[in-house]
């Protein structure tokens, strides 16, 4: 498949959350295919490397934690100094449990908004702070379909998904007049090793079989087929070009339809 090409992106830096693995990987290779140089971080620092190595020059690994303030700090400040300036700010970083509501945990509740809402918040305020300093930038934060719906078995992640576009939106109104732009996407069914394992909770929790629960996925999906990592990625890269030049403070829905509004 054939990328679009927004030659305004050449040259650009990007420092990517999540970008080891599954969604963050396929937009480390999509920013690098327009030219970006990409920081790769993420917590499986191993995962980081590979994608680094794969991607080539432009790209480094980093290790990061976002849920850690001191992490993300240290993590951005070393990218700054590797890749001489970030222009683009991609978080990604994410998890999800799957549990009945009612049988949700303190630990679970904690673990999922402190990856998906404190990761978003600690790495969007440290590169918003430094793109604010320069007076241009653009931030595309991971949300998810179950941002815009709640999802059954995931009530933690879809109220962590949630607080991400309401987060998205407010920063979006405060630095619009920097012209600094702040977006997210929300993909659907996405087929990556998150989905796999949702997969196989969703099976067991339900009693049914994983093929069955991966056939409901595309059955509710109207153009018919199962989400890939590229599919959002492309869109990641549209957002960060000038053709979204006057988009800012949107989830953008990338789900083949499952949710339309
Ligand atoms: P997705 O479907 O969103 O692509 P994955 O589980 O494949 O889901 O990818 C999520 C990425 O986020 C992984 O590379 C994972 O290592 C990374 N990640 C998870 N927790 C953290 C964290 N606390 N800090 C940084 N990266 C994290």
């Amino acid at each position: 498949m054939t990328h679009p090409v927004f030659p305004e992106l050449s040259g650009r830096r990007a420092f990517l959350t999540g970008g080891g693995t599954g969604i963050g990987l396929a937009i480390a290779r999509a920013l690098a295919a327009q030219g970006v140089a990409v920081a790769i971080a993420d917590i499986n620092l191993k995962s980081a490397e590979d994608a680094a190595a794969e991607i080539g020059n432009s790209a480094i690994a980093v290790e990061i934690d976002v849920r850690k303030r001191s992490s993300v700090e240290a993590a951005f400040s070393t990218a700054l100094e590797r890749l001489g300036d970030i222009d683009i700010l991609i978080a990604n970083a994410g998890v999800s449990t799957m549990q009945k509501a009612l049988e949700l945990t303190d630990e679970e509740w904690d673990f999922n908004f402190d990856v998906n809402t404190r990761g978003i918040f600690l790495t969007n305020q440290i590169s918003g702070r430094h793109f604010s300093q320069k007076g241009s930038g653009c931030i595309v934060n991971t949300a998810s379909l179950a941002a815009k719906v709640g999802a059954p078995l995931l009530a933690h992640y879809s109220a962590s998904k949630f607080a991400v576009l309401g987060w998205t939106q407010a920063l979006a109104r405060e630095l619009a007049p920097q012209g600094i732009r702040v977006n997210a996407v929300c993909p659907g069914f996405v087929k990556t090793g998150m989905q796999s394992r949702e997969i196989e909770w969703e099976a067991t929790l339900r009693g049914i079989s994983p093929e069955q629960v991966f056939n409901e996925y595309v059955g509710q999906t109207p153009l018919g087929r199962i989400e890939t990592p590229e599919d959002v990625a492309d869109v990641v890269v549209f957002l960060c070009s000038e053709s979204a030049r006057f988009m800012t403070g949107q989830g953008i829905n990338v789900t083949g339809g499952v949710y339309m509004t």
